[in-house]
């Protein structure tokens, strides 16, 4: 199967041109890390590098290697914020995987025993509770 090229008008493109909004975590010359508009579970972000890939099967390898500390980074903060008893890292290449942004992120989600993930891509979660969220997290990086 041959995989299509990278989309520069993609949303996540349009995020970090700053076309449209997001609610922002974190920022540095190379990646961006901003609040998930339809959570899975309270917290759940998305870290994703200024360049453009598709997803991690075309990105540069040293794209990956300044991506994933941050990774980390943010997923230490949303453990600590959250109080979560795990964090669930996930990133998914191509429709087949579940992929529905063509732009390459990760999502970094606090998880606590017993309670379940919400649907991927569900209903949108209302602005001021991602900001109150994103709040929690900013002050535990
Ligand atoms: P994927 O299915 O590609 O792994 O995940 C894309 C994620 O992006 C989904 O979790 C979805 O909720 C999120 N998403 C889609 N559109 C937007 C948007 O405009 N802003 C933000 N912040 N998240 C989005």
């Amino acid at each position: 199967m041959s995989i299509s090229a990278y989309d520069p008008d993609n949303i996540f493109a349009k995020i970090i041109k700053g076309e449209i909004p997001s609610v922002k975590l974190y920022e540095d010359d190379d990646t961006l890390a901003f609040m998930d508009v339809m959570p899975q579970a309270p917290g759940h972000l998305l870290v994703i590098p200024k360049q453009g890939s598709r997803n991690l099967l075309d990105a540069d390898p040293a794209v990956l290697a300044k991506l994933i500390p941050v990774v980390q980074k943010l997923a230490v903060a949303a453990q600590e914020a959250f109080d979560a008893d795990g964090v669930y890292v996930a990133q998914f290449n191509e429709p087949a995987a579940g992929q529905t942004v063509f732009h390459l992120h990760f999502h970094v989600i606090p998880r606590h025993d017993g309670l379940p993930l919400k649907p991927h891509v569900g209903g949108m979660e209302n602005i001021d509770v991602l900001k109150a969220n994103a709040a929690k997290i900013i002050a535990a990086l």
